[in-house]
């Protein structure tokens, strides 16, 4: 199966999931209320690490809506994004770093997303103009790195993921490159079922130090599917890095992170 054909056949519904993991028809209507507050998909691929049985399992609770989510509290932009914002889709936070929102799209959506209040729903943060976002960074000489993020990154198309590559490699102030992606996590074959993304970044990869940011939570996720994506990256000389979020009752406990942290060095992903 293509990984296209993998996004397609992903589970959107609170219909689609209730036979899996036994929701009764009330039950099913109370998590329809969630998802038509913020969307839910879910791979086959991820569905398949989840223990259905297990209303507390930790796979389950990142991609399973919760009835906690309709909880009103707390800020939907968590860490003044809108403050950051010099252009459409672009932040410069940090003097050195730009951060660069390429789409609001992603292979799954992740219960606990900090950017929940745009993923799958609105358009209107993104960057829309590329050579607006490579001005801003061509005028900036104190940027030095920039990360293309989302939604994730590798939801682009290749031919807009060979334009961020193209005209942002051509910068000459730019040491560094990432891209933020969790399709090694969610949809490991985009990665390592597409030659010519790989030929991309082994391409721009030689003029320019690109990083693959992603986000491995457990070390259940550390399958052999996703050690294939992460070996075709590395394999084509992409260092790769990894942002864990620490979440109560998913991998809050010493031996669970300790578990992932090293499971993800033998894979040549360092965890930072
Ligand atoms: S992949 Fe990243 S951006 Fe997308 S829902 Fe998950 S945490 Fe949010």
């Amino acid at each position: 199966m293509s990984w296209q054909n993998e996004l397609r056949n992903g589970y959107r519904t609170a219909e689609d999931l209730a036979p899996i993991l036994g929701w009764t028809p009330e039950e099913t209507a109370r998590y329809a209320g969630v998802i038509e507050r913020y969307p839910m998909l879910i791979p086959p691929y991820y569905l398949s690490l989840v223990d259905p049985k297990d209303p507390e399992d930790p796979i389950g609770r990142m991609c399973v809506p919760s009835l906690a989510e309709l909880d009103a509290g707390g800020e939907a932009d968590t860490s003044g994004e809108a403050d950051n914002t010099k252009i459409e889709g672009l932040q410069h936070k940090y003097t050195q770093t730009a951060l660069l929102l390429s789409t609001n799209q992603c292979a799954m959506y992740c219960r606990h997303c900090f950017r929940k209040r745009m993923v799958g729903l609105t358009d209107a943060e993104l960057n829309k103009r590329v050579d607006e976002a490579v001005a801003y960074v061509s005028e900036h000489k104190e940027v030095n790195n920039i990360l293309v993020s989302g939604g994730d990154a590798f939801m682009n198309p290749n031919h807009i993921l060979e334009r961020y590559l193209r005209e942002l490699t051509a910068i000459e102030h730019l040491d560094l490159i990432r891209f933020g992606s969790r399709m090694p996590v969610t949809l490991p074959e985009r990665i390592y079922g597409d030659p010519e993304f790989l030929d991309l970044f082994e391409k721009y990869g030689k003029k320019k130090t690109l990083v693959l940011v992603t986000h491995f939570n457990h070390p259940r996720e550390l399958t052999a599917e996703a050690a294939r994506a992460l070996r075709a990256m590395t394999g084509r000389g992409v260092p790769l890095r990894n942002q864990t979020v620490l979440m109560r009752g998913i991998n809050d406990d010493g031996e669970t992170l300790g578990k992932l942290l090293s499971g993800l060095v033998r894979l040549g992903v360092m965890p930072y």
